[in-house]
């Protein structure tokens, strides 16, 4: 396995020459994903100064939030049952798969702080995507604004799983229309600044429209 540093320098390297391609100043947050990996290979990763880890399974999340050692930013980043909150909520600083009220309410009674919170948006439309459609999506935030624990700091969507740049591109152009209406907006639990979007085979578009966080597994920590 190549190690982590060395595809550090690499991936760090095309997220630089991918802002230069944006006009948004806005600084990118590298989430290493580290769902299948080990522990050993996530310290790896902590070691290299990583300093944000997203996790899609409760179980993952706790076996690294326990075993790692080091100032870490957790992220959930996978689909979330509402049962399974209250295992997590005081381990997460981040949740990127808000898509449901009955979510948002089991957060918001389990969580001891705010907690920032993505909505997870099915631009595509596929049907085996989580995540609201696009005209949900307002509605839900606004029916989140009684709710203390939660903070919509952005939008976050995954890309259809194709080969097609033109497709993938236009999803990521479409989150961020959206992302720029609801900040528009300035509700004052949702500003709604940031965008998770970008994973291993696609963050460099994904930076070129606009994204603030990627995700990123494969090509960093190895699968
Ligand atoms: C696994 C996963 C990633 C990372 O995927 P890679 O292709 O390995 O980079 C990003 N986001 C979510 C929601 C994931 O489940």
């Amino acid at each position: 396995m190549t190690k982590i540093v060395d595809n550090l320098i690499t991936i760090t390297e095309k997220i630089e020459k991918a802002k230069q391609q944006r006009i948004s100043p806005q600084e990118v947050t590298l989430i290493a994903v580290t769902k299948s990996v080990s522990l050993e290979r996530t310290q790896e990763a902590v070691d290299a100064n990583i300093t944000s880890l997203g996790e899609n399974r409760p179980e993952g999340l706790l076996n690294k939030h326990e075993g790692i050692t080091g100032e870490v930013t957790w992220h959930y980043i996978g689909s979330l049952q509402t049962r399974k909150v209250k295992q997590i909520i005081d381990q997460v600083d981040y949740i990127h798969s808000l898509d449901r009220l009955s979510l948002a309410q089991e957060i918001n009674k389990r969580a001891s702080k705010k907690i920032k919170c993505f909505v997870q948006v099915n631009v595509s439309g596929e049907q085996s995507k989580h995540g609201l459609v696009k005209e949900e999506v307002q509605p839900f935030i606004e029916s989140l604004k009684t709710y203390e624990h939660i903070e919509v700091v952005g939008l976050m969507t995954m890309a259809p799983f194709t080969e097609d740049e033109t497709l993938i591109r236009h999803v990521f152009k479409e989150l961020k229309t959206l992302q720029v209406e609801i900040a528009a907006m300035q509700f004052a639990h949702a500003p709604c600044l940031e965008l998770s979007m970008g994973m291993s085979n696609d963050y460099e578009i994904a930076i070129e429209e606009g994204a603030t966080f990627v995700r990123i597994g494969t090509a960093l920590v190895g699968d």
